[in-house]
């Protein structure tokens, strides 16, 4: 039996291997025990029933507590050749009835409903009458009072077990580890404790970082600048705060979406649509944005404020990266930020032990952006892993950057704030210090003290943004009333007295998550043609991951391209060929095709059909600026994302139109002598022959140089 699992694993999902929880979980089901599945978010948990629901007679029935995602699953599906359907509310009642009709039929192996549905007893008396021998209780936390999402309809599950002619198997899948969770789910779902699965919760693909005493804003923005053709989520702690961002990013032309709980259903749902759909790019929410996401192509979150605790970062943080591609999780920290989640926590919360509840789980949230151990780690011990090993590439373990010692700079602030008399904010202690006239400071007498205009070389925004290091670092308390009042903590008196230095970290420079190459842009131009003709959102189509194994290996024929993890038969059937036309329009082609865009002064334009389409005939003027700029090949191949080949191709065009003469950089005359020999001696222009007449260091592009320059020696001599 597991090697039929294999194979449906193979035919239709086009992957060679499960993962290790997956072939557990399923093999407890061939071996007819019910069985409880939890594993991290991205870790596989559809494939656990998808295909013993293949395997098994019948109908298997999923439950699903979110709507939203059911179309999804099922388009999926259906994308890969599986007969799948759904009921909920979002159905017209003939659209039900209809449904229903096939389902008696037979016509498919899977159906996903909403727990909702199990109150009804007309849909019960329905599936008394269908062979069901598998139930599938997906999100099943939802069932236990103690989970985050309490869903009272799945408690109904048991009793409708109970109901059906025949006893099915069942299987619950969960990301929620915790022990009453755990036990509620096996005691209502009658799944023997030890039949649990439970892998473990890291997810390596996934890369974190906290950014401190650095600019919010202008990180972000290089960030953006650099990925903006990648898909991304922003989490803010207030719609206020969405609502600013979005303003900010759209009035600067990113493609943003947004979404919050302001905003009215219809709304947020466009919003959310354009996202999945990657018409745009960028998504900025609070919390309430991503409780039934599938979308795998994620490749970045962050958290542009402190989230209020560490269950909520990793659910979020883990909406990155599903696909198993390298995603990034950034944490963007300002100490100002702990204050919107105490005011939070005190406004909405009035029982007394939950607000102590609440308050400690933000302080481990506080904690994690302080601690100087490998973040992964951190997270893995808070949620009960014991045995963990360090990431290797989080910001902790990969932190390479230089410290420089600011302790002269901080005992100056730090003593102006001692003889201010610890009664202000940052901003009036920014001015003491650069010597401002303001009235208010004036007024207070502020002026005559020593330390006044003490730094008077620096702009008051720069101090602002030093003691807003300092307080990140804890050299500086802030209380917590309506105007936020800074205090010397007890570290920052070491400062003061010469027992403690003070290093503050260069700033870190923002990266790009994910090298693309052309091809790679051009193909997800199509997925997304592909997608919207399919009205299903492209990553049902291809994840990114296959897009990229294809636009790495560049299939050519049925066999290759079935050799692509993701590709099943079905998908093989459906889009092989389009593709592989595709695909070879483009290595014949490359030239033509390749994105002319130059990343400094284009227009954020997100509109990838169109930058594909658009004619590249100056393309190479674009690396010409670059070459005269003094970057090497290399660094304009990696600045314009194009490869090394393309761009000495750009060159060379150059060279004909007659726009470079120079070409002494890359041919010394002696070389240029040799190659003229080795042409003479071939007796034509047939590149491999003459490489092979010539030393090793004589390379391809050398000999096209030369060949070139010929040409042109013959015209003008013509
Ligand atoms: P979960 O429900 O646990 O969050 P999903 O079921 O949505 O995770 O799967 C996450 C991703 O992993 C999907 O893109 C899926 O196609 C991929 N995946 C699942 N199983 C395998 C496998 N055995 N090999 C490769 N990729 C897999
Ligand atoms: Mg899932
Ligand atoms: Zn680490």
């Amino acid at each position: 039996m597991m090697n039929q699992a294999r194979s449906i694993l193979k035919e239709y999902f086009g992957y060679d291997h499960f993962r290790k929880g997956q072939e557990d979980i399923i093999q407890h089901l061939l071996n007819g025990e019910n069985v409880v599945g939890i594993m991290p978010t991205g870790g596989g948990k559809s494939i656990c029933y998808q295909v013993p629901a293949m395997l098994f007679p019948g109908l298997t029935v999923v439950i699903s507590p979110l709507i939203s995602l059911m179309k999804d699953q099922v388009d999926a599906l259906t994308e890969v050749g599986i007969p799948a359907t759904f009921i909920n509310s979002t159905l017209h009642h003939e659209e039900v009835q209809e449904r229903v009709y096939d389902i008696k039929n037979g016509h498919y192996k899977l159906l996903y409903i909403a727990p909702e549905r199990l109150e009804a007893d007309y849909f019960m008396d329905i599936l008394k009458e269908v062979t069901i021998s598998f139930i599938a209780v997906d999100e099943a936390h939802c069932i236990s009072q103690w989970g985050h999402d309490f869903r009272p309809s799945y408690a109904k599950i048991g009793y409708m077990i109970n109901k059906l002619s025949e006893t099915p198997l069942v299987a619950a899948l969960t990301a929620t580890a915790t022990p009453k969770v755990h036990e509620d789910i096996c005691h209502l779902l009658h799944i023997p404790w030890e039949n649990t699965v439970k892998t473990g919760f890291s997810r390596e693909n996934l890369s974190f970082s906290i950014i401190k005493g650095q600019d919010k804003g202008k990180f972000l923005e290089s960030f953006l600048k650099k990925n903006k053709d990648e898909s991304g989520i922003i989490y803010a702690a207030t719609r206020q705060e969405v609502e600013k961002l979005y303003d900010r990013l759209s009035k600067k032309g990113y493609s943003v979406s947004k979404y919050h709980g302001g905003m009215s259903d219809l709304q947020r749902e466009a919003e959310q649509q354009a996202f999945i759909k990657d018409d745009v790019s960028i998504m900025i929410a609070t919390n309430a944005f991503g409780m039934g996401i599938d979308k795998s192509n994620i490749r970045y979150v962050i958290h542009y404020q402190l989230p209020k605790n560490m269950e909520g970062y990793y659910q979020e943080a883990g909406r990155a990266g599903r696909d198993g591609l390298p995603s990034k999780c950034i944490l963007l920290y300002s100490a100002q930020d702990i204050r919107i989640q105490r005011f939070l926590i005190d406004q909405t919360i009035n029982d007394p032990d939950k607000q102590k509840q609440d308050i400690d789980k933000l302080q481990s949230m506080i904690n994690f952006c302080h601690t100087e151990d490998c973040l992964q780690e951190y997270i893995l011990h808070y949620f009960g892993e014991e045995h963990t090993e360090k990431c290797g590439q989080c910001s902790n373990c990969t932190d390479e950057r230089s410290v420089i010692n600011v302790t002269v700079d901080a005992q100056k602030v730090l003593s102006c704030m001692i003889r201010m008399g610890e009664r202000f904010g940052k901003t009036m202690i920014a001015q003491v210090l650069t010597g401002s006239k303001n009235k208010k400071l004036i007024d207070f007498h502020l002026d005559r003290i020593k330390t006044y205009g003490l730094m008077k070389e620096r702009s008051a925004k720069e101090i602002s943004d030093f003691i807003e290091f300092l307080i990140s670092e804890q050299y500086i308390d802030v209380s917590s009333g309506s105007m936020p009042i800074l205090k010397v903590s007890n570290r920052g008196k070491e400062v003061l007295l010469g027992k403690e230095t003070v290093e503050r970290k260069e700033q870190v420079v923002t990266v790009k998550v994910s090298e693309n190459n052309a091809l790679f842009e051009y193909l997800r131009s199509i997925r997304k043609q592909l997608a919207e003709a399919e009205n299903v959102p492209p990553f049902v189509v291809f994840s990114d991951q296959t897009l990229r194994s294809i636009s790495l290996t560049m299939p050519v024929t049925h066999e290759e391209f079935r050799e692509i993890k993701g590709i099943g038969d079905h998908k093989l059937q459906k889009y092989g060929d389009i593709m592989i036309e595709h695909i070879i329009k483009f290595k014949t082609n490359q030239h033509e095709l390749s994105i002319g865009e130059d990343s400094n002064t284009a227009e954020l334009d997100t509109n990838r059909e169109k930058r594909v389409k658009k004619s590249v005939e100056n393309s190479h003027l674009l690396t010409l600026d670059l070459w005269k700029s003094g970057l090497t090949i290399k660094e304009i191949a990696k600045e314009r994302e194009l490869n090394v080949q393309t761009v000495e191709n750009h060159l060379l065009r150059c060279g004909e139109e007659e726009l470079i003469v120079d070409w002494s950089t890359f041919l010394k005359p002696e070389e240029q002598a040799m190659i003229s020999d080795a042409i003479q001696k071939v007796g034509s222009d047939k590149l491999k022959p003459i490489k092979e007449e010539l030393p090793d260091e004589i390379s391809y592009f050398m000999i096209k140089v030369a060949i070139m320059l010929e040409k042109r020696k013959q015209k003008i001599l013509h």
